[in-house]
């Protein structure tokens, strides 16, 4: 017998668990529906750039599937990732941990996306009853993961302070010794992040380090941005502090370094001894990453260094022509980035962010993401990514300068 939808409706959702129902929306959705269709609007609000994936990426996967590899594998992902991940590890962090080591196929799972890798990672260290500190403004998703799996988030605000001739954002790690319960399992730690671009000092993650041995905790560490800082090679990373026994898992992905954010692929990273626990976690959750998706990523990560070193290029004069730009303005109030690819600006007069982002639709052709998506202390800011074309960013800039100067 079929069911009137409305009714279904109320009782399907007063009948699934409490933890699903208060999965959050994400907060960029209705800027995004508002001005997804407009002509003309340069979309800087999502984490991706303009580039599409290039080609002897692409070219990998057609071979994989040419060649039949269409069929169930292993859950913990193929052993030529593995082995291609390890070595991409080695050539950017040299050994996993601070007094050595190797970084073995063993450490790595091949998992959907950074964000199955944050799901495996919550999944390992925290759930029902249990709390996790996010360091915040924060990509939303820490926050709704933890919720979605029955754990509390608890948002510890970051300082934006003056230093030197400009601003930045800081770790309070005081703050976050603060926080910390009875209940606290994990604190997560995105660095370089995403929105503000902070990226943590060697002192700074020495510090949550020490926090987190002091306190028995898990840090999850999501080091997905740290081949995109401006004045290094890469950003200090948990690999040059940690010893074998500490308990830090990483978030790592595809998508950004390599243009794969519709791929979904990328890597946890965990310590071995944990390799049958996450492979029946995957099992009972997506049973692995398609062959060919693996074979394309593998490609990327051994042959992908000059498209990476293209993509760092563009960012920095992106990076460059719009913090130069706004600031001529004097309007515009923001830490210099450091590291990922978004600028958080806040714009004096303007502290409602919300109908900022709207109006921005609308008379300047651009979207942006309301830093009240991003959790405490984001709420008088927009995010803007700028991996983009650094004259379409030029465009942006002036664009916005001239809405300012009549707004
Ligand atoms: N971590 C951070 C900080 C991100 O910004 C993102 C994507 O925007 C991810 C992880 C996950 O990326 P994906 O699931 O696309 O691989």
């Amino acid at each position: 017998m079929l069911t009137p939808a409305t009714g279904a409706r109320g009782a399907a959702l007063d009948a699934i668990r409490p933890e699903a129902a208060r999965a959050p929306e994400s907060g960029i959705v209705e800027v995004f529906n508002y001005g997804r269709d407009r002509q003309g609007l340069t979309p800087l609000w999502v984490g991706e750039g303009d580039l599409p994936t290039p080609d002897f990426i692409r070219d990998a996967a057609k071979s994989s599937l040419d060649a039949g590899e269409t069929f169930y594998t292993h859950q913990r992902g193929i052993p030529d990732l593995r082995a291609a991940i390890a070595d991409y590890m080695r050539g950017v962090y040299g050994t996993p941990f601070a007094d050595g080591g190797a970084f073995v196929p063993e450490r790595f799972f091949a998992t959907i996306g950074g964000m199955h890798a944050l799901q495996l990672a919550m999944r390992l260290t925290c759930g029902a009853g249990d709390e996790a500190i996010v360091p915040t403004p924060a990509w939303p998703n820490f926050q709704g993961a933890l919720i979605a799996g029955g754990a509390s988030p608890v948002e510890v605000p970051m300082r934006l302070v003056p230093r030197g001739d400009h601003m930045s954002w800081t770790l309070d790690v005081e703050r976050i010794a603060d926080a910390v319960t009875e209940r606290t399992r994990v604190l997560v730690i995105n660095s370089p992040s995403n929105p503000t671009g902070w990226t943590a000092t060697r002192e700074e993650l020495a510090a949550v380090l020490e926090l987190a041995r002091a306190r028995g905790l898990w840090i999850v560490a999501d080091e997905i941005y740290g081949r995109f800082v401006y004045a290094s090679e890469r950003a200090p990373s948990f690999h040059d502090l940690i010893e074998e026994d500490d308990r830090v898992l990483f978030v790592q992905t595809m998508s950004k370094n390599w243009a794969m954010t519709g791929w979904r692929v990328g890597w946890l990273e965990a310590p071995p001894e944990l390799g049958a626990t996450i492979e029946n976690l995957i099992q009972y959750s997506t049973s692995g990453v398609a062959v060919f998706m693996q074979r394309a990523a593998a490609v990327a990560l051994r042959q992908g260094e000059g498209f990476i070193a293209e993509q760092r290029a563009r960012a920095a004069a992106s990076r460059e022509a719009l913090l130069t730009g706004l600031a001529a303005t004097g309007r515009i109030e923001a830490a210099r980035p450091d590291g990922a690819f978004y600028l958080f600006f806040s714009v004096a007069g303007h502290p409602d962010t919300r109908a900022l982002a709207l109006r921005l639709v609308d008379e300047a052709g651009v979207g942006l993401a309301p830093g009240s998506a991003f959790g405490a202390g984001g709420a008088p800011f927009l995010r803007l990514c700028y991996a983009r074309d650094p004259r379409e960013i030029a465009a942006v800039t002036e664009r916005l300068a001239r809405w300012l100067a009549r707004s």
